[in-house]
């Protein structure tokens, strides 16, 4: 039987047989200089006409769905997939959540409650599941601290050792998940950039096996699911728009591979609009969208999820936004705090400043009146927001304590009604 699957390399399209551990096209990697994003990123390409041969075509999305996706995943069984439930997450519709009653429909995917608590699980298991059924034991990642957070709780539960690489300054909470989960890490004076770099070394030294976020191609493979899921919550019906937080473009790239599978299979027959949001503060991929030379503004967010100085995905991103017509829009700080009080206080979901942007991508275009009365809008939430309590605490006040009597309760409450 030809193989299941092979590597086929976004930038100069090489196909590669997926036989042994691959990261960048061999080819492209030697172009690479530092301080520009990567070429040679890998795409994972099915035997999508042996797939569709599987079925009776009208019940092919329900017959992949009753075995998990398998026939669209980089694996022999599901035996190695963790323990844990991860993905499946909930959807909820929720118009109530915008300002002003556009008569738009709005839905929520909540990413948030996948083990780790981010969306970064769903790459996690597949290359841990990967691992585990070739053999490996060592994974190394280096993170913003939910990818790492992610792998090392992911790994925990399959008996896997992880080695995180994080920037020093990364939130307490995600370095504190790290460690709980038993993770060797490794805290780098440095950004992101750097830690990014110092993994790879690592990983050439050492062996370890590398789920770097745009480096193992299989990342793309394990986000993907997403769309699978959104296809499947929204009654087999695609919505209008997609609204993907953005740092290194991996999920974007995910969102847009998933929904990429069912338009190879004819499940869909069109792809729905994705829109690409970025913080104000790091917006390296929307800033060199149309540019020929790569520049670098250095990131300040206070969504550290989508503080990238050099979105690690770029290319495979930016192809996937011109072929499929995407979206790209830009939103500030104060933009995301406000967003995330009002997503908390209208839904009772507290997201991450990464996820609480995506979120306020959605609340630019319903303000500046972008979108069709009646259209399907979905905000991907990506992260949740005990993750860094630190980000909101401008947005809020704890009020000074009561004496424990009525009568105190009372002046207090005589102002509410
Ligand atoms: C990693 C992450 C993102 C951005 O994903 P990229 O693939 O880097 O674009 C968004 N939100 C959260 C919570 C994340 O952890």
């Amino acid at each position: 039987m030809a193989s299941k699957y092979h590597y086929q390399c976004n930038d100069c399209q090489a196909d590669y047989p997926a036989d042994k551990v691959m990261y960048l096209c061999p080819a492209c990697k030697e172009k690479n200089v530092a301080g520009q994003p990567a070429n040679g990123v890998l795409n994972t390409v099915y035997n999508y006409e042996e797939i569709r041969k599987g079925a009776s075509f009208k019940d092919l999305f329900s017959s992949l769905e009753a075995e998990r996706f398998l026939s669209l995943l980089p694996l022999k069984s599901m035996d190695p997939w963790p323990k844990l439930r991860v993905g499946n997450t909930p959807f909820y519709r929720f118009d109530q959540v915008l300002e002003k009653n556009d008569d738009l429909e709005v839905y929520l995917k909540d990413d948030s409650q996948n083990p780790t608590f981010s969306f970064k699980d769903r790459a996690s298991a597949l290359v841990s599941a990967w691992a585990k059924e070739n053999g490996i034991n060592t994974i190394v990642a280096a993170s913003t601290g939910n990818a790492g957070s992610s792998l090392a709780g992911i790994c925990a539960s399959q008996e896997q050792r992880s080695v995180i690489f994080v920037p020093a300054a990364a939130p307490l909470a995600k370095l504190t998940q790290i460690v709980m989960y038993g993770a060797i890490i490794i805290p780098v004076k440095g950004n992101y950039d750097m830690a990014f770099d110092l993994s790879i070394k690592a990983t050439e030294k050492y062996g370890f096996y590398n789920r770097n976020t745009a480096y193992n191609p299989l990342t793309i493979e394990g986000k993907k699911t997403v769309s699978f899921e959104l296809f499947s919550q929204m009654g087999q019906q695609l919505p209008d728009r997609v609204f993907v937080p953005v740092g290194d473009g991996v999920i974007l790239a995910g969102v847009y591979k998933g929904f990429e599978d069912l338009l190879q299979l004819g499940i869909i027959s069109r792809m729905p609009v994705i829109v690409a949001v970025q913080a104000e503060g790091s917006r390296n991929l929307i800033l060199n969208y149309s540019r020929d030379t790569f520049i670098t503004e250095p990131s300040t967010t206070l969504a550290d999820s989508i503080s990238v100085d050099i979105p690690r995905n770029f290319f495979m991103a930016v192809d996937y936004l011109k072929k499929y017509k995407g979206e790209m829009i830009t939103v500030s700080d104060p933009e995301i705090l406000r967003a995330s009080v009002q997503l908390s206080r209208k839904t009772g979901i507290f997201a991450e400043p990464a996820a609480a942007a995506a979120f306020a991508g959605l609340l630019k275009y319903s303000g500046s009146g972008r979108l069709n009365p009646g259209s399907k809008n979905i905000v991907l939430l990506t992260g949740s927001g005990l993750k860094d309590l630190k980000a909101v605490q401008s947005s809020i006040t704890l009020p000074d304590p009561v004496d424990p009597d009525i009568d105190a309760l009372s002046s207090v409450l005589s102002g509410l009604s």
